[in-house]
């Protein structure tokens, strides 16, 4: 039996330790994989893949990355869901007996990922952790490159859809849960279907109540878990304990910039399911998936990354308190206002780096020089920020001035200590600034001068020897040597050494060049040493400065969405909105954010629109195809989600009372990627509302029904309507080709029926996009698609079958064919239910004492009548 060789051995039992990830062993100058892992990484990165041998008797598959551009392929590997596991020497060759001790100093995976490019810079990277029990659900999650961290708790009771519209909303690139909820089926179906975040499903000692709370503690400063006011949510301690141990086995370095648990109730905000995010487009495409087209594409002209961040954030979380809302909005408006002050605050942005990102490299240990200038020069511009903005009249703004620090003692330690034309790099010297400290001058002192010596030499021994064209010259490998042409080495004196024979030339040295060199290099070499030590004493001293760093690196980033609000609202020309509690929505000559910006400017057709939880809680639009409906029922929710976020919106004028919830849902959206039917994906997304709206929600129905047959799909359009008019009474626009649906506006209470007007000329239809009362009185299919150029031929023949029908139809109505879906009253009791309220209320109020035996009977006779019997 072959037995596995020294290193193979230590290769194996260090990927014990990190089993799921792809293991990086640095062997030299390069990281090599081997096994599997190299089958892997071979075919994901298009490297060759070759052989080791490993003392069995095949040769082990290995394939390797040089460790100076092993940033690339971890990259590469974590973009295509891969964790990477980082083995590393842990102790000096020189000292070890036998194989160098090796082990893992990190663990890479999306969700932990901190610098480099997987991390854009105008998106967070969240990792997620979710503990629930049987009752409750915690989660917390991190973006582990700037430090951010909150946390909630819901009391779901089993329903767990409010938990995945929270997913759907952070987005994470990585999920951390724990087994009882991963075996719900539902959860884990819609999680692994919806969403392609990484999942790791801990074991139960990662939620250990009391090593939960410790870690907590630990983070956060604090003596017990009491002082940050979640003590009793055991689900959500939990949550953030397991996160926290994760972060500590994966990462196995500083993370002092993550030192704030932010507690958040999920009440504070909005909620909007994932097929709703994606439906309004809201941060993304639903085609390319791209920020171009979505609504963040047109509302984000932050000057920052972290703006552009925040931005999305607030995008993504739409506010309910009116109080908290109507403060952004003046706040929006304070700038807006002033045209001057928009410039000036641009300007002051536009110097500002990402400080988030800079605090959490300060904290990895992994910044430079650079790092700290950008710090510094972003911090420069605090006060000047404070003065453009002072007397804004904004009462938020006023807040954020009050509390942003000046940081001057940070920006001074900076100022002093650090070149801000150094290098990149930390360890070649050059990033402490003369005048900092009085030992690293006088080496500096040495190697100038001493260099200037050598300059000195080269000119006098040039007028020594009468060579001219005698250089000084430095290498890395031979140092300084002086070169002679062959042509003038007749001319060369006695006390040249020679150092080294070239085709051309003859290089030497001198005593005299000697001493100045090791003058040199020893300065050099006491520089660089020290230089590196002063630079992480100055690291150490702002990593304490870090939380008031972050502090204001936040408000900065609220300041610069409020700039971008302001700037939208501006050049669209965005009013601001009224927002309070009432149960109205209230928009005047509204515009589709996105859709207007797509066409020559006035040739988006404004519409009104209004609907409260009374009179006018049902709204139905008809219209043929293209007519505008979509674009229409989008526009009211987005127009009421920007309000929401605090931005102004595109309309003329609009009230907004908040909302707690959107819902869209869209008829028979393709769906097929995620392998579910198209009509079951359909009314999920529609059972979902009927479960979760409230009287308070605005709900947006598209062509539900779509997806079936059309009686089938009518039936439950129709059904559905009622359920939200008389049970949950909630704000609904439902646009339709269903012209039946309209029926509705005589039979319930709060229906109203809208409709898009077209007009028929000669050459087909024309559509005028305007949005007035009443209900469209056919569906021009054919005129539209012969607007999208089906050949003639066609479009007659469809004219000639669409009479054919249409005469039929009329034939089976007035034939009395029970066959038929008439939906007028006396037909079709048992699909549509009205029809038995309406004679169970009848009965109900009957005079009986009043009536005769025969206007009894002759009652009875009349119901069975209209119940379609026959009176026999
Ligand atoms: P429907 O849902 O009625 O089939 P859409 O809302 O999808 O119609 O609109 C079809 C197209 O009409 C859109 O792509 C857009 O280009 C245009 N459109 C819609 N609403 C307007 C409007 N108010 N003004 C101008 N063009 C519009
Ligand atoms: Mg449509």
């Amino acid at each position: 039996m072959s037995q596995l060789t020294p290193m193979m051995r230590q290769y194996l039992e260090v990927h014990e330790k990190a089993k799921d990830a792809i293991l990086f062993f640095r062997l030299g100058d390069f990281y090599e994989m081997f096994f599997d892992d190299a089958v892997t990484a071979s075919k994901e990165l298009e490297i060759t893949l070759t052989g080791r041998e490993c003392g069995l008797e095949e040769k082990a598959p290995m394939c390797g990355v040089p460790y100076h551009s092993a940033e690339g392929y971890i990259a590469k590997l974590i973009e295509k869901g891969y964790k990477v596991a980082i083995c590393e020497q842990v102790e000096d060759p020189k000292e070890s007996k036998g194989i160098v001790k090796r082990d893992i100093v990190r663990v890479i995976s999306p969700g932990t990922v901190s610098e480099g490019k997987f991390l854009k810079d105008k998106s967070n990277n969240y990792l997620m952790s979710i503990y629930g029990n049987l009752v409750d659900t915690g989660i917390a999650y991190m973006d582990v490159s700037t430090g951010e961290f909150y946390l909630t708790q819901i009391s779901d009771l089993g329903n767990k859809d409010a938990v995945l519209d929270e997913i759907a909303k952070i987005a994470p690139s990585e999920i951390l849960i724990n087994t009882i909820l991963y075996k719900d089926k539902h959860f884990k179906n819609v999680m692994n279907i919806k969403f392609s975040a990484y999942t790791n499903v801990l074991p139960s000692k990662y939620y250990e109540s009391d090593k939960c709370r410790q870690s907590i503690a630990a983070v956060t400063g604090v003596y017990s878990v009491n002082s940050l006011g979640i003590e009793g949510r055991e689900a959500a301690i939990k949550a953030a304990g397991a996160l926290i141990r994760y972060i500590d086995e994966t990462q196995m370095r500083s993370l002092s910039h993550i030192d704030k648990i932010i507690w958040y109730d999920i009440f504070e905000y909005m909620s909007i399911d994932h097929a709703t995010r994606s439906n309004l487009e809201l941060i993304k495409t639903i085609r390319g998936g791209e920020k171009q087209g979505s609504l963040l594409g047109v509302l984000d002209r932050t000057r920052t990354s972290m703006g552009s961040r925040k931005l999305k954030q607030w995008l993504s979380e739409p506010l309910r308190d009116a109080q908290r809302i109507n403060f952004r909005l003046d706040a929006v408006e304070s700038i807006y206002s002033e045209v001057e002050l928009r410039e000036n605050l641009k300007n002051v942005l536009d110097k500002i780096y990402d400080l988030k990102r800079i605090v959490g490299k300060l904290s990895f240990g992994n910044c430079n020089g650079r790092d700290m200038t950008a710090l510094k020069e972003s911090i420069s511009v605090v006060p000047e920020l404070k003065e453009i903005l002072r007397n804004s009249g904004s009462h938020l703004i006023d807040e954020i001035i009050e509390k942003m620090d000046d940081m001057t003692d940070i920006k001074e330690l900076i100022e002093n200590a650090i070149d801000p034309d150094g290098p990149i790099s930390v360890k070649d010297g050059g990033i402490i600034k003369y005048g900092y400290d009085e030992t690293v001058d006088y080496y500096r002192d040495i190697s100038v001068n001493s260099k200037d010596m050598i300059l000195k030499l080269e000119q006098s021994e040039k007028e020594k020897t009468g060579i001219k064209s005698l250089k000084v010259k430095y290498n890395k490998v031979f140092g300084y040597y002086i070169e002679v042409t062959n042509s003038n080495i007749h001319l060369v004196p006695d006390n040249y050494i020679r150092k080294q024979t070239l085709s051309n030339c003859e290089r030497y040295f001198t005593d005299e060049l000697k001493n100045l060199e090791n003058k040199i290099l020893e300065a050099d070499d006491k520089l660089v040493e020290l230089e590196y030590e002063i630079f992480q004493n100055v690291r150490k001293v702002l990593v304490e400065g870090l939380d008031r760093v972050k502090e204001t690196a936040d408000y900065i980033s609220q300041i610069d969405v409020f700039y971008s609000m302001a700037h939208v609202a501006y050049i669209n020309n965005y009013a601001k909105p009224r927002v309070d509690n009432s149960d109205q929505i209230m928009i005047v000559e509204g515009r589709h954010p996105v859709v207007e910006g797509t066409m020559d400017q006035n040739l988006f057709v404004p519409n009104s629109a209004e609907a409260d939880t009374g009179e006018n809680r049902m709204i139905i639009i008809t219209g043929p195809n293209m007519a505008g409906k979509s674009t229409y029922i989008r526009q009211i929710a987005l127009i009421t989600l920007m309000a929401q976020t605090g931005s102004f919106v595109p309309a003329k004028k609009a009230k907004i009372g908040v909302v707690d919830r959107i819902f869209t849902r869209v008829g028979a959206s393709d769906d097929l990627a995620s392998g579910q039917s198209t009509f079951m994906v359909e009314m999920s997304e529609v059972s979902n509302i009927l479960k979760n709206a409230s009287k308070k929600s605005l709900v947006i129905l598209d062509e539900v029904g779509r997806g079936t047959s059309t009686f089938d799909g009518l039936s439950i359009a129709w059904s559905v309507v009622e359920h939200l008019a008389e049970n949950i009474g909630c704000k609904t626009f439902f646009a339709t080709h269903y012209h039946e649906l309209t029926e509705l506006e005589d039979l319930l209470e709060g229906v109203k029926n809208y409709c898009i007007k077209v007009q028929e000329s000669e050459n087909g239809v024309i559509f005028s996009r305007k949005i007035v009362s009443g209900n469209a009185d056919k569906s021009y299919g054919i005129e539209v698609a012969k607007l999208a150029g089906l050949p003639e031929s066609v479009i007659n023949r469809s004219n000639e079958l669409l009479n054919l029908l249409e005469k039929k139809e009329d034939k089976i109505k007035k034939g009395k064919s029970t066959q038929h879906l008439d939906f007028k009253p006396g037909n079709n009791l048992n699909l549509f239910n009205y029809q038995d309220k309406q004679i169970i209320e009848e009965l109900g109020s009957l005079p009986l004492d009043d009536m005769t035996p025969m206007e009894a009977i002759n009652y009875l006779n009349s119901l069975k009548k209209r119940l379609g019997g026959e009176n026999k």
